[in-house]
């Protein structure tokens, strides 16, 4: 039934589109009563061995664990970075987890989108643990930290360049800092690495919001006790203080105005009236013969006379 309902939201049919909704807004009830964990971090980081270790564990533990992927490579090139090799085995073959890989789409807010109502179906499924994956590499980790409750960013030991480009980007979105493969020859390196970030958290974090800076190995299976602990325990606190009904109210209402501004784009695009007047607006910005504000006050006021609803 899930997987019937997934496939129901993946669709691009609006019949099919129009049931989806209409399902999800049945069951928004349902939903909210899940953890939400968002995992990110570059590609060979080891995201699906330490989800695959934490989800066993979870499931073990008697936690029903649904994990999700936002794959922003399937955007640029109709490739996967996730998809492609075997992932996570041994927790797919789990009667308490649920995988499910990122739906293909043109548009990363379209992907997000459709993961983001894929984990309200999870959680009136039943299941209380929610993760969300991304591969790190640009708008992904954000897209991911607008839906879930704490996000760990995974990194690995001994890069040496811990503030620069992509990776500040990255170590921004996170509320927990997991190094990992803190096995073997590694183990060093990565409590050196812990403390390198730490110190880093402080520059680019609120002080009295610091993330925690953790170590593990996802091989030898150490350091996910601890890494469960303080992701459950913050989430509690978060909980307890109003901070995740103010976190969760605010990711809807700006998911909410995100899908405003798409749909009013999306008919400004369909509208014959408006189209004409767009593009004509849009060569005249583009030569230089007309301001950007003028430009857009035309197109505004030529969805305003032409009295047509956004599309659903
Ligand atoms: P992803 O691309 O972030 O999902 O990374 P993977 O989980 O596929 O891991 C990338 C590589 O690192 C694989 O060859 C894994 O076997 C290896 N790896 C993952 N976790 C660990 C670990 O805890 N210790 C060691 N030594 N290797 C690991």
């Amino acid at each position: 039934m899930l997987a019937r309902a997934i496939t129901l939201i993946e669709s691009s049919r609006p019949d099919h589109q129009a049931m989806a909704q209409a399902l999800v807004n049945r069951l928004m009830p349902d939903s909210g009563r899940s953890m939400r964990i968002g995992i990110t971090g570059v590609p060979g980081v080891g995201k699906s061995a330490f989800i695959e270790a934490l989800g066993c564990k979870l499931t073990a533990a008697g936690h029903r664990v649904a994990v999700l992927s936002i794959d922003p490579s399937s955007v640029r090139s109709g490739g996967s970075v996730l998809g492609d090799k075997a992932r996570m085995m041994k927790l797919s073959a789990d009667p308490n987890a649920f995988i499910r890989p990122s739906p293909s789409g043109s548009v990363l807010g379209g992907i997000a989108r459709k993961t983001r109502e894929t984990m309200l179906l999870c959680e009136a499924a039943g299941y209380d643990v929610m993760i969300i994956e991304t591969v790190g590499v640009g708008q992904s980790e954000v897209a991911v930290a607008t839906m879930t409750d704490v996000v760990l960013v995974l990194m690995l030991a001994g890069a040496g360049d811990e503030l620069q480009g992509i990776k500040r980007g990255l170590l921004e979105q996170a509320d927990m800092v997991v190094i990992t493969k803190a096995d073997g020859a590694n183990v060093t390196n990565a409590a050196l690495a812990a403390s390198q970030y730490r110190f880093a958290m402080g520059l680019l974090h609120d002080p009295h919001d610091l993330p925690a800076v953790m170590i593990c190995s996802a091989l030898e299976l150490t350091g996910l006790d601890e890494i469960w602990t303080t992701i459950a325990e913050r989430v509690r606190a978060a909980d307890a203080s109003g901070g995740l009904q103010a976190r969760r109210a605010e990711q809807a209402t700006a998911w909410m105005w995100a899908l405003v501004e798409q749909k009013v784009r999306e008919t400004l695009r369909q509208t014959e009236s408006i189209h004409a007047i767009a593009e004509n607006a849009e060569q005249q910005v583009r030569g230089g013969t007309m301001s950007p504000v003028f430009g857009a006050d035309a197109i505004v006021e030529a969805l305003r006379l032409s009295g047509v609803s956004p599309s659903a």
